[in-house]
């Protein structure tokens, strides 16, 4: 389970204060694939950041299978990132010196129970490309590379901010079908924010994010599987 209660997150630069998450509270299953919907601003990104622990709340209560999230300090934080959490994000980040075989190494070195950087390179489809540097890729292929980085570690939730934002339509769609086979397969926990509402019927869970606040969450009995 994937439990938030009354989770407040306010921002502060100089005087001006921003409510980013003002008393979040909702629960989702583990081994659900969930999107996150919601206006610019509504506070998605602040959401992902405090679940995978790369920001912390300032009240309010953060459970990820059965870890207490919220509690930790940041040795613990640190520790539960590296191990439970992949993040994705709508700039792929990989590093441009390195082959996408070595980018996806990073990934596994992290980790104390990684995959097999091959098998995952497979899993995504990136295998034959193993060898290619990021520059040499298309769009596409340097998000599935980034998702085989993430994927490696053997992370319990998968965090993905707008995977497919830089995408087009078509290969946007093909970045969600992997990440719906990923679900399926390794049983990870899969959270999405993006703006294409098209994304909603592919999903268990749909949360609605509305200036800061939850503004409905919506289970969908029969989620329809990406076209390929
Ligand atoms: P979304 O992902 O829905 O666009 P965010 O979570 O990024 O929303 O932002 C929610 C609000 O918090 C916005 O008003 C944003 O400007 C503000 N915010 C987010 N991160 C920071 C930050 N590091 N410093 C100051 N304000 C921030
Ligand atoms: P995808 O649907 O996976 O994003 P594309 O249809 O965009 O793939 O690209 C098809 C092929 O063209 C890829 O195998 C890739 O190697 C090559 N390609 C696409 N964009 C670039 C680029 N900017 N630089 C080099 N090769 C590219």
């Amino acid at each position: 389970m994937l439990s938030l209660k009354n989770v407040v997150k306010t921002y502060k630069s100089g005087e001006v204060e921003v409510a980013a998450l003002k008393n979040v509270s909702f629960d989702l299953p583990e081994k659900s694939i969930s999107v996150i919907l919601g206006p610019s601003g509504s506070g998605k990104s602040t959401l992902l950041n405090v679940i995978g622990g790369i920001d912390r709340p300032d009240h309010g209560m953060i459970k990820v299978m059965e870890r207490e999230v919220s509690s930790y300090k940041e040795k613990e934080l640190t520790e539960y990132r590296r191990e439970l959490i992949g993040f994705i994000f709508q700039s792929y980040n990989l590093i441009s010196t390195l082959t996408v075989g070595e980018n996806v190494e990073v990934g596994s070195e992290i980790s104390r129970d990684p995959l097999k950087v091959d098998e995952v390179l497979d899993r995504v489809g990136m295998l034959d490309k193993k060898h290619k540097f990021p520059h040499q890729l298309s769009g596409g292929e340097q998000q599935r590379t980034a998702i085989a980085r993430a994927l490696v570690k053997n992370p319990k939730v998968l965090l993905c901010d707008e995977p497919t934002g830089a995408l087009d339509e078509d290969t946007g769609k093909k970045i969600l079908r992997l990440l719906q086979e990923i679900n399926k397969r390794y049983g990870t926990t899969v959270l999405i924010i993006t703006h294409n509402q098209g994304f909603a019927e592919m999903a268990d869970w749909v949360v609605k994010m509305k200036s800061g606040g939850l503004d409905s969450i919506f289970h969908n009995e029969a989620p329809v599987p990406a076209e390929q």
